[in-house]
């Protein structure tokens, strides 16, 4: 088989992660129990394919690297302290590269580009080569191909409309991973919604005016105090991922509610302490009784 990064053939390929595993392992030890795990991931695509036989062991490696920088330089003290300021050099970049990458790869492996017009498809293969390139080392830089990456916090108030805004705003944002790939007439963005943060790959875009302080350069500082701004497209992709997440939950037939919630009622001090719970306290104090899905009609 023929390595998707460096190209090499005959190679024996991993069983790679689409999604790194640190994140699933976050999200399992800090969850409250497995059964919240599952509602709060609301994209199947993730469930039953962030795995796939991708790359050679040498490019596994080469990502694993990155993602142990990023795992215990950012997300873990992110995750501690909120007010994090940070001076970083290219391993950040190269995480979000290979996250974007990765992203894309698997859209397109899956025929999921289909929403793309025929030169926004030429412009992302580029992009796929230029990433790969770049992250093999056989380019300085991703060039136009930029990566944005927002930290993301429980919200506790916003200038949106309410019917805009998702009751499960917080728990999308503090847990949810999501991958898409945006498209509009002018603009293609690789969108990974990971706990915590959101890595956007540019693979055309019109203008990057309203965009401040969310570029990931080869090195630089990142601090949480400092104002970043995104195009409002943005801003509704994630009202949209909670609103997905808020469907799914609302889904769940009578039979498995009821076990999520003798899970809850057996494990009540786990999942009082977990983040789960805590990312549900924050919704609650933005969206009141609105939280809970008991009832179809409080919706
Ligand atoms: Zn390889």
């Amino acid at each position: 088989m023929t390595c998707s990064l460096c190209n090499k053939p005959d190679v024996e390929l991993q069983n790679s992660h689409i999604i790194p595993k640190f994140i699933f392992r976050f999200i399992k030890k800090t969850g409250g129990s497995d059964f919240l795990r599952f509602a709060e991931n609301p994209n199947k695509r993730v469930q039953d394919g962030f795995k796939r036989y991708l790359l050679c062991l040498d490019c596994e490696q080469l990502l694993n690297t990155w993602e142990t920088d990023f795992s215990k330089q950012l997300f873990y003290p992110y995750y501690d302290n909120k007010e994090i300021i940070l001076n970083y050099n290219d391993w950040l970049i190269k995480f979000c590269v290979s996250i974007s990458w990765r992203n894309l790869i698997l859209s397109k492996l899956d025929n999921n580009l289909e929403h793309l017009t025929p030169k926004q498809l030429v412009t992302a293969n580029l992009a796929l080569k230029v990433w790969g390139d770049y992250l093999l080392g056989k380019k300085p830089n991703p060039g136009s191909f930029e990566q944005h990456l927002l930290l993301l916090d429980s919200v506790e108030e916003h200038t949106f409309k309410p019917e805009d805004v998702p009751p499960t705003l917080n728990r999308y944002l503090n847990r949810a991973v999501d991958l898409d790939i945006m498209a509009s007439p002018n603009q293609v963005f690789i969108y990974t919604k990971l706990p915590l943060f959101l890595i956007i790959g540019i693979i055309d875009m019109k203008s990057s005016k309203k965009w401040v302080n969310t570029k990931v350069k080869l090195s630089g500082k990142i601090s949480s105090k400092v104002d970043r701004k995104i195009s409002g497209l943005i801003g509704d992709r994630i009202n949209a991922g909670g609103k997905k997440m808020a469907k799914i939950l609302q889904s769940y037939s009578p039979n498995q509610q009821k076990l999520i919630d003798n899970t809850i009622e057996n494990n009540i001090e786990r999942v009082a302490n977990s983040e789960s719970f805590k990312s549900m306290q924050d919704d609650y104090k933005l969206f009141g009784k609105h939280v809970f899905f008991s009832k179809k009609e409080d919706l």
